[in-house]
């Protein structure tokens, strides 16, 4: 018998519960509060359901046994890759799954074209982008301004950067419930 979407949230509701409460490398805030903050900042910005979700759950990649190498204070190597293909099996769309699979991309091409971007990088954020390939070559940074989805693979990058605030009181997890199983229900017809 298929999971059904309430049962396959569930499942990743309850890894950002337990695995959420570690560290984000570096950071003053745990990963789930990372992940409510990011997800709140979307919400606040008024996106659409898969940029929310994306935002939410950008991260999942650090939170999977299966994911990558893990080093030490960085979490998983690839974790980009890792989560989006994590998405795409639990039946998340496509967009939701490039969205997320974007986010360490967007970093890199901010780091090329965006100085005061570089500048406010955070110590454990610039320690982490030699190991995501370092900035992007021109070319690279070509190919993904040309991206359809540029514009929104920034502004989650945006609010991964700003969603590491210690002690910020955001909306609790449950409040996205809804949310994922409609998108699952969705994707799943
Ligand atoms: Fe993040």
């Amino acid at each position: 018998m298929p999971v059904s979407s309430e049962a396959r949230v569930d499942q990743i509701l309850e890894l950002l519960e337990t695995a959420g409460q570690s560290a984000y490398f570096g950071e003053p805030v745990t990963q789930l509060e990372h992940a409510l903050q990011c997800a709140q900042l979307a919400r606040g910005a008024g996106s659409d359901e898969e940029l929310i979700i994306a935002a939410l759950l950008h991260d999942i990649g650090h939170l999977l046994d299966e994911g990558g190498e893990r080093v030490d204070a960085i979490g998983v190597i690839d974790h980009d890759a890792a989560g989006a293909r994590y998405l795409r099996e639990q039946g998340f769309s496509d967009r939701v799954a490039q969205l997320v699979s974007g986010h360490v991309a967007a970093k890199r091409y901010l780091t090329l074209t965006n100085a005061s971007y570089f500048a406010r990088l955070s110590p454990a954020s610039v320690a982490t982008l030699q190991l995501q390939g370092g900035p992007m070559t021109e070319a690279e940074a070509a190919v993904f301004g040309r991206d359809p989805l540029f514009e929104q693979k920034l502004r989650l990058r945006s609010w991964d950067e700003q969603g590491k605030l210690a002690g910020w009181p955001v909306a609790p997890l449950s409040s996205y419930r809804d949310l994922l199983v409609a998108h699952l229900s969705r994707a799943q017809q």
